[in-house]
Protein backbone atom coordinates (compact mmCIF):
# COMPACT_ATOMS: atom_id res chain seq x y z
CA UNK A 1 0.00 0.00 0.00
CA UNK A 2 1.05 3.33 -0.64
CA UNK A 3 1.38 6.07 1.95
CA UNK A 4 0.64 9.29 1.59
CA UNK A 5 1.10 12.19 3.53
CA UNK A 6 -0.74 15.37 2.95
CA UNK A 7 -0.45 18.48 4.63
CA UNK A 8 -3.17 20.20 7.10
CA UNK A 9 -6.14 21.87 5.38
CA UNK A 10 -9.90 21.31 4.52
CA UNK A 11 -9.31 19.23 1.18
CA UNK A 12 -7.05 16.35 2.80
CA UNK A 13 -9.07 16.55 6.07
CA UNK A 14 -11.80 15.63 3.33
CA UNK A 15 -9.34 12.97 1.72
CA UNK A 16 -9.00 11.39 5.50
CA UNK A 17 -12.78 10.97 6.09
CA UNK A 18 -13.73 9.45 3.21
CA UNK A 19 -11.10 6.70 4.15
CA UNK A 20 -12.45 6.85 7.78
CA UNK A 21 -16.12 6.26 6.75
CA UNK A 22 -15.01 3.70 4.58
CA UNK A 23 -13.16 1.67 7.32
CA UNK A 24 -9.57 2.42 6.39
CA UNK A 25 -7.20 4.43 9.01
CA UNK A 26 -5.56 7.44 9.07
CA UNK A 27 -2.69 9.42 10.84
CA UNK A 28 -3.98 11.84 12.62
CA UNK A 29 -2.12 15.26 14.30
CA UNK A 30 -3.32 15.91 17.84
CA UNK A 31 -2.02 18.67 20.52
CA UNK A 32 -0.10 15.40 22.17
CA UNK A 33 0.96 12.82 19.82
CA UNK A 34 0.09 11.50 16.26
CA UNK A 35 -2.99 8.96 16.40
CA UNK A 36 -3.82 6.23 14.22
CA UNK A 37 -7.52 7.07 13.54
CA UNK A 38 -10.49 4.97 12.48
CA UNK A 39 -14.25 4.69 13.21
CA UNK A 40 -14.56 3.48 17.08
CA UNK A 41 -17.84 2.10 16.47
CA UNK A 42 -16.64 -0.11 13.49
CA UNK A 43 -15.43 -3.36 14.65
CA UNK A 44 -13.53 -4.32 11.45
CA UNK A 45 -11.67 -0.78 11.58
CA UNK A 46 -10.93 -1.26 15.19
CA UNK A 47 -9.48 -4.56 14.66
CA UNK A 48 -6.77 -3.07 12.09
CA UNK A 49 -5.71 -0.55 14.34
CA UNK A 50 -4.23 -3.14 16.68
CA UNK A 51 -3.12 -5.18 13.25
CA UNK A 52 -0.97 -2.04 11.33
CA UNK A 53 0.17 -1.25 15.45
CA UNK A 54 0.99 -4.93 16.74
CA UNK A 55 -0.59 -3.48 19.45
CA UNK A 56 -1.72 -6.55 22.28
CA UNK A 57 -5.63 -7.08 21.79
CA UNK A 58 -6.55 -6.38 25.54
CA UNK A 59 -5.25 -2.47 25.78
CA UNK A 60 -8.06 -0.61 25.14
CA UNK A 61 -8.18 2.49 22.98
CA UNK A 62 -9.26 6.25 23.39
CA UNK A 63 -12.09 7.41 21.89
CA UNK A 64 -11.96 10.80 21.00
CA UNK A 65 -15.09 13.53 20.18
CA UNK A 66 -15.65 16.65 19.27
CA UNK A 67 -18.67 18.15 20.93
CA UNK A 68 -19.58 17.23 24.50
CA UNK A 69 -22.38 16.21 22.85
CA UNK A 70 -21.34 13.56 21.48
CA UNK A 71 -20.51 12.00 24.89
CA UNK A 72 -24.02 10.62 26.44
CA UNK A 73 -24.26 8.01 23.62
CA UNK A 74 -21.18 6.15 24.37
CA UNK A 75 -21.50 5.92 28.07
CA UNK A 76 -24.06 4.85 30.92
CA UNK A 77 -23.24 7.39 33.19
CA UNK A 78 -21.24 10.80 33.69
CA UNK A 79 -19.72 11.60 37.16
CA UNK A 80 -20.89 14.99 38.13
CA UNK A 81 -17.15 15.74 38.27
CA UNK A 82 -16.79 15.02 35.19
CA UNK A 83 -18.72 17.55 33.38
CA UNK A 84 -17.01 20.26 35.82
CA UNK A 85 -13.93 18.59 34.19
CA UNK A 86 -14.85 18.62 30.73
CA UNK A 87 -16.34 22.06 30.86
CA UNK A 88 -12.41 23.15 32.10
CA UNK A 89 -10.23 20.91 30.43
CA UNK A 90 -11.59 19.70 26.93
CA UNK A 91 -10.88 20.17 24.35
CA UNK A 92 -7.46 19.21 25.89
CA UNK A 93 -5.30 16.28 27.05
CA UNK A 94 -7.58 14.99 29.30
CA UNK A 95 -9.20 11.44 29.03
CA UNK A 96 -11.83 9.89 31.11
CA UNK A 97 -12.53 6.59 31.61
CA UNK A 98 -16.92 6.11 32.16
CA UNK A 99 -19.06 3.04 32.56
CA UNK A 100 -19.23 2.52 28.38
CA UNK A 101 -22.74 1.97 26.42
CA UNK A 102 -23.48 -0.75 23.97
CA UNK A 103 -22.97 1.39 21.04
CA UNK A 104 -19.25 1.00 21.71
CA UNK A 105 -17.47 -2.54 20.70
CA UNK A 106 -16.09 -4.42 23.02
CA UNK A 107 -12.95 -4.67 20.40
CA UNK A 108 -12.67 -0.81 21.29
CA UNK A 109 -12.75 -1.31 25.25
CA UNK A 110 -10.07 -4.39 24.86
CA UNK A 111 -12.87 -6.21 26.49
CA UNK A 112 -13.27 -3.50 29.34
CA UNK A 113 -16.53 -2.50 30.68
CA UNK A 114 -15.70 0.79 30.10
CA UNK A 115 -14.34 4.07 27.79
CA UNK A 116 -12.03 6.11 27.81
CA UNK A 117 -13.03 9.14 25.91
CA UNK A 118 -11.28 12.81 24.74
CA UNK A 119 -11.95 15.78 23.15
CA UNK A 120 -9.06 17.30 21.30
CA UNK A 121 -7.77 20.76 21.41
CA UNK A 122 -6.13 20.35 18.02
CA UNK A 123 -7.66 21.89 15.29
CA UNK A 124 -6.80 19.39 12.67
CA UNK A 125 -7.78 16.65 14.73
CA UNK A 126 -11.42 18.45 15.41
CA UNK A 127 -11.94 19.01 12.21
CA UNK A 128 -11.28 15.64 10.82
CA UNK A 129 -13.95 14.04 13.47
CA UNK A 130 -16.21 16.29 12.23
CA UNK A 131 -15.99 15.56 9.09
CA UNK A 132 -16.38 12.19 9.98
CA UNK A 133 -19.36 12.54 12.01
CA UNK A 134 -18.42 9.41 13.85
CA UNK A 135 -16.44 9.37 17.01
CA UNK A 136 -12.80 8.44 16.35
CA UNK A 137 -10.68 5.71 18.26
CA UNK A 138 -6.80 6.71 17.92
CA UNK A 139 -4.22 5.04 19.52
CA UNK A 140 -0.72 6.47 19.33
CA UNK A 141 0.41 6.09 15.42
CA UNK A 142 3.90 4.30 16.16
CA UNK A 143 4.41 0.51 15.83
CA UNK A 144 3.36 -1.12 19.31
CA UNK A 145 7.03 -0.67 21.79
CA UNK A 146 8.32 2.01 20.30
CA UNK A 147 8.14 5.51 20.68
CA UNK A 148 5.16 7.80 20.42
CA UNK A 149 5.21 9.87 17.06
CA UNK A 150 5.30 13.55 17.52
CA UNK A 151 5.83 14.69 13.88
CA UNK A 152 4.15 13.14 10.41
CA UNK A 153 7.74 12.07 9.50
CA UNK A 154 7.45 9.68 12.74
CA UNK A 155 4.34 8.50 11.50
CA UNK A 156 5.24 8.05 8.16
CA UNK A 157 8.52 6.01 9.40
CA UNK A 158 6.76 3.11 11.68
CA UNK A 159 3.08 2.68 9.18
CA UNK A 160 4.42 3.45 5.84
CA UNK A 161 2.78 0.58 3.54
CA UNK A 162 0.09 -0.29 6.47
CA UNK A 163 -2.12 2.97 6.53
CA UNK A 164 -2.99 4.81 2.84
CA UNK A 165 -3.03 8.61 4.63
CA UNK A 166 -1.61 10.77 6.88
CA UNK A 167 -2.28 14.64 7.61
CA UNK A 168 0.43 16.50 8.45
CA UNK A 169 -0.41 18.82 11.05
CA UNK A 170 3.28 20.03 12.17
CA UNK A 171 4.87 19.17 15.46
CA UNK A 172 2.85 18.34 18.66
CA UNK A 173 2.59 21.06 20.88
CA UNK A 174 2.38 18.86 24.22
CA UNK A 175 4.69 15.70 22.95
CA UNK A 176 3.15 13.29 25.53
CA UNK A 177 0.35 10.95 25.62
CA UNK A 178 -3.02 12.72 26.80
CA UNK A 179 -3.78 12.40 31.25
CA UNK A 180 -5.66 9.28 31.80
CA UNK A 181 -8.27 9.24 34.77
CA UNK A 182 -10.98 7.07 36.40
CA UNK A 183 -12.66 8.24 39.03
CA UNK A 184 -13.01 6.16 42.59
CA UNK A 185 -14.84 7.28 45.43
CA UNK A 186 -15.53 10.55 44.43
CA UNK A 187 -11.42 10.79 44.31
CA UNK A 188 -9.61 11.39 40.81
CA UNK A 189 -7.63 8.13 40.19
CA UNK A 190 -4.85 9.33 37.65
CA UNK A 191 -4.14 6.14 35.90
CA UNK A 192 -1.20 7.63 33.53
CA UNK A 193 -0.01 11.22 33.82
CA UNK A 194 -0.08 13.58 31.58
CA UNK A 195 -0.09 17.57 30.21
CA UNK A 196 -3.35 18.01 32.40
CA UNK A 197 -2.08 17.60 35.91
CA UNK A 198 -2.49 16.09 39.27
CA UNK A 199 -2.00 19.80 40.67
CA UNK A 200 -4.44 21.03 37.79
CA UNK A 201 -7.33 18.28 39.09
CA UNK A 202 -6.70 18.50 42.52
CA UNK A 203 -9.22 21.93 41.89
CA UNK A 204 -11.85 19.21 41.51
CA UNK A 205 -11.82 17.02 43.55
CA UNK A 206 -9.05 14.93 45.44
CA UNK A 207 -6.36 13.38 43.68
CA UNK A 208 -4.75 9.95 43.85
CA UNK A 209 -1.90 8.71 41.51
CA UNK A 210 -2.19 5.28 40.47
CA UNK A 211 0.83 3.10 41.82
CA UNK A 212 1.62 2.01 38.58
CA UNK A 213 2.65 5.24 37.41
CA UNK A 214 6.09 4.80 39.32
CA UNK A 215 5.99 1.56 39.70
CA UNK A 216 6.77 -1.52 37.37
CA UNK A 217 3.82 -3.87 38.32
CA UNK A 218 4.55 -7.31 38.50
CA UNK A 219 3.92 -9.76 36.34
CA UNK A 220 1.29 -11.09 37.04
CA UNK A 221 -0.56 -8.43 39.14
CA UNK A 222 -4.20 -6.86 37.50
CA UNK A 223 -3.53 -3.05 36.28
CA UNK A 224 -6.55 -0.89 36.20
CA UNK A 225 -5.01 0.54 32.83
CA UNK A 226 -3.79 -2.21 30.91
CA UNK A 227 -1.52 -0.28 29.02
CA UNK A 228 1.12 0.31 31.92
CA UNK A 229 1.63 -3.27 31.92
CA UNK A 230 3.76 -3.23 28.50
CA UNK A 231 7.25 -1.92 27.76
CA UNK A 232 7.10 1.19 25.98
CA UNK A 233 8.66 4.66 24.29
CA UNK A 234 11.56 2.62 23.67
CA UNK A 235 14.22 3.10 21.11
CA UNK A 236 16.62 0.63 20.00
CA UNK A 237 19.39 1.48 22.33
CA UNK A 238 19.65 0.68 26.10
CA UNK A 239 18.07 3.61 28.28
CA UNK A 240 19.28 4.37 31.94
CA UNK A 241 17.59 6.83 33.58
CA UNK A 242 20.98 8.47 35.76
CA UNK A 243 19.98 10.12 39.50
CA UNK A 244 22.81 12.56 39.32
CA UNK A 245 22.09 16.53 38.36
CA UNK A 246 24.72 18.80 36.91
CA UNK A 247 28.57 18.08 36.69
CA UNK A 248 27.57 14.87 38.45
CA UNK A 249 25.20 13.52 35.72
CA UNK A 250 28.56 14.56 32.95
CA UNK A 251 30.77 12.64 35.07
CA UNK A 252 28.81 9.80 35.12
CA UNK A 253 27.99 9.82 31.66
CA UNK A 254 31.35 9.96 30.25
CA UNK A 255 32.84 7.92 32.93
CA UNK A 256 30.25 5.12 31.90
CA UNK A 257 29.96 5.86 27.99
CA UNK A 258 30.49 2.50 25.91
CA UNK A 259 30.24 2.24 22.13
CA UNK A 260 27.78 5.24 20.17
CA UNK A 261 26.33 7.09 23.47
CA UNK A 262 24.21 10.11 23.35
CA UNK A 263 23.42 11.41 26.89
CA UNK A 264 20.16 13.46 27.33
CA UNK A 265 20.98 16.52 30.15
CA UNK A 266 18.70 19.14 31.65
CA UNK A 267 19.24 22.37 30.29
CA UNK A 268 22.87 21.55 29.58
CA UNK A 269 24.83 22.67 26.42
CA UNK A 270 24.62 20.52 23.03
CA UNK A 271 28.46 19.06 23.11
CA UNK A 272 29.70 16.03 22.77
CA UNK A 273 27.64 12.93 23.54
CA UNK A 274 25.24 15.48 25.28
CA UNK A 275 22.22 17.09 23.74
CA UNK A 276 20.08 19.41 26.07
CA UNK A 277 16.62 17.98 26.58
CA UNK A 278 14.86 20.85 28.14
CA UNK A 279 15.30 23.33 30.71
CA UNK A 280 11.60 22.69 31.96
CA UNK A 281 9.48 19.70 32.21
CA UNK A 282 7.58 21.24 29.32
CA UNK A 283 9.99 21.31 26.81
CA UNK A 284 11.02 17.72 27.86
CA UNK A 285 7.69 16.27 27.51
CA UNK A 286 7.74 17.90 23.87
CA UNK A 287 11.25 16.69 22.79
CA UNK A 288 11.38 13.44 24.73
CA UNK A 289 10.11 10.86 22.05
CA UNK A 290 11.82 13.12 19.40
CA UNK A 291 15.48 12.60 20.94
CA UNK A 292 14.59 9.13 21.52
CA UNK A 293 13.79 8.47 17.99
CA UNK A 294 16.88 10.48 16.73
CA UNK A 295 18.90 7.85 19.08
CA UNK A 296 17.79 5.21 17.05
CA UNK A 297 18.59 7.20 13.67
CA UNK A 298 21.74 8.02 15.15
CA UNK A 299 22.99 4.65 15.83
CA UNK A 300 23.34 5.15 19.28
CA UNK A 301 23.74 1.76 21.78
CA UNK A 302 23.26 3.68 24.72
CA UNK A 303 21.36 6.49 26.14
CA UNK A 304 21.44 7.65 29.42
CA UNK A 305 19.17 10.93 30.83
CA UNK A 306 19.25 13.05 33.57
CA UNK A 307 16.14 12.15 36.42
CA UNK A 308 13.51 14.84 35.65
CA UNK A 309 11.41 16.24 38.04
CA UNK A 310 8.48 14.64 39.07
CA UNK A 311 6.24 17.53 39.31
CA UNK A 312 3.83 18.86 37.22
CA UNK A 313 4.06 17.50 33.15
CA UNK A 314 7.58 16.46 34.95
CA UNK A 315 5.80 12.89 36.46
CA UNK A 316 4.69 12.44 32.67
CA UNK A 317 8.17 12.61 31.50
CA UNK A 318 9.47 10.47 34.13
CA UNK A 319 6.41 7.77 33.89
CA UNK A 320 7.42 7.81 29.86
CA UNK A 321 10.95 6.97 30.81
CA UNK A 322 10.47 4.63 33.19
CA UNK A 323 9.12 2.72 30.53
CA UNK A 324 11.61 3.70 27.66
CA UNK A 325 14.59 2.58 30.43
CA UNK A 326 12.95 -0.56 31.70
CA UNK A 327 12.72 0.80 35.08
CA UNK A 328 16.34 1.11 35.13
CA UNK A 329 17.97 3.70 37.53
CA UNK A 330 21.21 4.20 38.24
CA UNK A 331 23.68 6.52 39.65
CA UNK A 332 27.22 6.77 41.41
P1 LIG B 1 -2.69 5.11 23.74
O1 LIG B 1 -3.92 4.89 22.96
O2 LIG B 1 -1.50 4.46 23.15
O3 LIG B 1 -2.51 6.55 24.11
O4 LIG B 1 -2.99 4.36 25.13
C1 LIG B 1 -4.23 4.52 25.78
C2 LIG B 1 -4.06 4.32 27.27
O5 LIG B 1 -5.32 4.46 27.90
C3 LIG B 1 -3.52 2.94 27.60
O6 LIG B 1 -2.61 3.04 28.67
C4 LIG B 1 -4.79 2.20 28.01
O7 LIG B 1 -4.50 1.13 28.86
C5 LIG B 1 -5.60 3.31 28.68
N1 LIG B 1 -7.03 3.03 28.62
C6 LIG B 1 -7.84 3.11 27.54
N2 LIG B 1 -9.10 2.71 27.84
C7 LIG B 1 -9.09 2.37 29.14
C8 LIG B 1 -10.09 1.86 30.04
N3 LIG B 1 -11.33 1.63 29.64
N4 LIG B 1 -9.70 1.60 31.32
C9 LIG B 1 -8.43 1.82 31.72
N5 LIG B 1 -7.44 2.30 30.91
C10 LIG B 1 -7.76 2.56 29.64
MG1 LIG C 1 0.65 4.46 22.75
Amino acid sequence: MNTEVLKYNKESIERAAGIIRNGGLVGMPTETVYGLAANALDEAAVASIFAAKGRPQDNPLIVHISGIEQLAPLVREIPEVASRLADRFWGGPLTMIFPKSDVVPDITSGGLDTVAVRMPASEAARSLIDACGLPIAAPSANLSGSPSPTTAQHVYDDMHGRIPLIIDGGECSCGVESTVICFRENKIHILRPGGITAEMLSEFAEVEIDKAVSAKPAADERVLSPGMKYKHYSPKADVFIVDEHGDAFKRYCLTHAKGRTIALGIGTENDGIFIDYGACAEIQAQRLFSLLRYADDSGAELVFVEMPSQDGVGLAVYNRLLRAAGFRIVKE
